[in-house]
């Protein structure tokens, strides 16, 4: 008699998370299910299962897996989604399933960079200078330490527009990775701008502005990544489809 296929929860928003979730449906033994937050309007297609939405703290995550009998999580969300992670083992633990999380490396200096590391983003928005203008790339949704400072201007970079009024000293510019460096090189000299703020997302797509930055020696504001709960941990898709063969074996 055949097996049903295994069903694994991926936690998305990520393109890691996205071709984990072709892989993952090309092979016959697995069924995965993606969920996402649901804060993009239009997310790109993802293979296999997708739900969408919070699932109502850790309790809802823990009775959505029993539910839909779920054998495995995968915590692929992005670095800086530190709730849904903390979550995902807590819930994980109480419905004894095992999770484990995909990761891209952080981004590192190297010599020549002049990086300002800071933890969060209400330190990046406190330690840029008076007067500098700004490229942020932090995504809509943390914007507001920035447009509070009057005293820098602003170049707001973002997927999808902010919630927040946009005052005079800030701009917002639409615009979707990836880029390439030759694109971000143009955009800083046309736009005059003297300092880059981002968060450690690390991965390529979103790349460029980092080596544009070097090229152009200008500062960068680099925001660490929060903490979350330790867990085993793969850096490609590759290790991680390694680590499902194992765990599921
Ligand atoms: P977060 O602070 O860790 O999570 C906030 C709440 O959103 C969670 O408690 C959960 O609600 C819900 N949630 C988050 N990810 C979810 C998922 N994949 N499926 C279902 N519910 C989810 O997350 P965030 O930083 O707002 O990020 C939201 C999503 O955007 C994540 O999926 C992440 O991968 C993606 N993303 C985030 C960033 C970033 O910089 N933070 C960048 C790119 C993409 P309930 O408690 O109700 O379950």
């Amino acid at each position: 008699m055949a097996h049903s296929p295994i069903r694994i929860l991926i936690l998305g928003g990520t393109a890691e998370a996205r071709l984990l979730a072709a892989c993952l449906e090309d092979d016959a033994r697995y069924s995965p299910l993606t969920s996402l937050a649901g804060v993009t309007a239009r997310p790109s297609k993802i293979a296999g299962d997708v739900r969408s939405g919070g699932f109502g703290g850790v309790e809802g995550l823990r009775d959505f897996i029993s539910h839909e009998s779920i054998a495995l999580i995968v915590d692929a969300t992005h670095p800086f989604a530190a709730q849904i992670s903390a979550h995902a083992v807590e819930a994980g633990a109480q419905a004894g399933v095992r999770v484990l999380r995909l990761e891209r490396p952080s981004w590192e200096s190297q010599s020549g960079d002049d990086w300002v590391e800071v933890a969060d983003i209400d330190e990046a928005a406190q330690v840029i200078p008076e007067g500098a203008r700004v490229l942020l790339t932090i995504g809509r949704q943390e914007v507001a330490p920035f447009f509070a400072r009057h005293n820098i201007h602003v170049m707001a970079r973002m997927i999808e527009p902010p919630q927040l009024h946009v005052p005079a000293h800030a701009q917002v510019l639409l615009a979707r990775p990836p880029f390439t460096l030759e694109q971000e090189c143009a955009l800083m000299e046309e736009q005059h701008i003297t300092v880059l703020v981002t968060k450690n997302s690390g991965g390529d797509a979103t790349f460029a502005k980092i080596g544009a930055a070097r090229s152009l020696g200008l500062p960068v504001i680099m925001i660490a990544r929060p903490e979350k709960p330790s867990l085993a941990t793969a850096s490609t898709v590759d290790e991680l489809l390694e680590q499902i063969e194992a765990e599921l074996r």
